[in-house]
């Protein structure tokens, strides 16, 4: 009922940033539940691009060594003192803070996990619970998508890109998606995607163009950054959004307001964590994330499985864009 003695786990650190080759398997103390906090034995972690970020030193982690990942599902193995709502057994999922997801168990505060379904493969839930919830979060609320608009998501085959695609097909837009290979759009085409470009052979913004009449987009979501960005804008009809939230290439080059003043356009630069930091907003995108994978709005693609131990080779196939879909690490695999 109380916590256990406390006993070395094996983990992924970092000791200083770098490549994938920083991604050193250990063995780590991680301590025993306090007030408010639980042990997790982890099932299975989901990988993510910002643990890529984190890992080369683009964000900085509060302190090294640090164990990278924020996404994980596993079973609550021990209780902090006096705590209630959640029992030995448990199978609960989390995404976002705290890092420290690559490693076999993890310490975590109770009010940032929430109970998976049953109904829910512990590994497909830890491939949406991140993604999920930043495509809930995307397409309902930084810009709401309704029926009829005209939306551009780049990176569509990538984890995120995937399940946006399938989710805002069944919103009723017309989902335009970038991907790098025809293999991918394959892949894209599949999910959703009424039109895919392939941006090793077409200029995605003269294609947009083309599809759109002239018009633009109502939206584009550009996770790819330093690349994409400036074209992003170029998309957009009078009165877009351009929703930023990421960087896969780079950090895009900073604009004078005189471009979102050319088309009266609006930007916003988001963060799952601000979308989730309240425990009802957390319990409802992640409940909402669960309800369309359960209706089968969502098709799960958990198209790569490493062993925790591999976690370099994950972020090495990551970052050279080989994946498609989710990954995810399993500790014991
Ligand atoms: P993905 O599976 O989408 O992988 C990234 C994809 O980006 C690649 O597969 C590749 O697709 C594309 N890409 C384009 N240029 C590059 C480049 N130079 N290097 C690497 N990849 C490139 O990753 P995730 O699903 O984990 O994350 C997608 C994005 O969403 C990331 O940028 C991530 O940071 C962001 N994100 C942001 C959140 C937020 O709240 N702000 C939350 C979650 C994710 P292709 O080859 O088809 O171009």
């Amino acid at each position: 009922k109380f916590a256990t003695v406390s006993a070395m786990v094996k983990a992924i650190r970092v000791h200083e940033v770098g490549g994938p080759e920083v991604l050193k398997w250990e063995d780590v103390e991680i301590g025993d539940p306090k007030d408010g906090e639980i042990k997790v034995r982890n099932k299975a972690i989901g990988l993510n691009f910002i643990d890529i970020y984190f890992r080369t030193g683009v964000y900085k982690a509060a302190a090294v060594p640090f164990i990278p990942g924020m996404e994980a599902v596993g079973v609550v193995t021990a209780v902090g003192p006096g705590l209630t709502g959640r029992q030995i057994g448990d199978i609960v999922a989390y995404a976002g803070n705290p890092m420290g997801a690559y490693a076999e168990e993890q310490i975590l505060p109770a009010d940032k996990v929430v109970p998976v379904p049953s109904s829910i493969d512990p590994i497909v839930a830890a491939s949406i619970m991140l993604k999920g919830m930043t495509a809930q979060y995307l397409l309902r609320r930084s810009f709401k998508v309704e029926r009829g608009h005209t939306i551009l998501v780049h990176a569509a085959a990538g984890g995120v890109g995937s399940l946006m695609c399938q989710w805002a097909n069944a919103l009723g837009a017309i989902v335009i998606g970038t991907v790098s290979t025809e293999e991918k759009a394959a892949q894209a085409k599949e999910d959703g995607c009424h039109h895919v470009i392939i941006t090793k052979h077409e200029n995605f913004v003269e294609r947009v163009t083309d599809i759109t009449s002239g018009e633009g987009v109502e939206v584009v979501y550009d996770s790819v950054g330093k690349d994409t960005f400036e074209g992003s804008l170029a998309c957009l009809k009078f009165r877009g959004y351009l929703v930023s939230f990421g960087q896969a290439s780079g950090a895009p080059d900073p604009i004078p307001l005189s471009a979102l003043a050319a088309k009266s356009l609006f930007l916003t630069r988001p963060s799952l964590m601000h979308y989730t930091a309240k425990r009802d907003e957390l319990l409802e995108t992640a409940g909402e994330v669960f309800a369309n994978v359960a209706n089968g709005v969502l098709r799960v693609r958990v198209n790569h499985k490493y062993p925790l131990s591999q976690a370099a080779q994950a972020h090495s196939d990551l970052e050279n864009r080989k994946t498609t879909g989710s990954i995810v690490l399993i500790p014991d695999g």
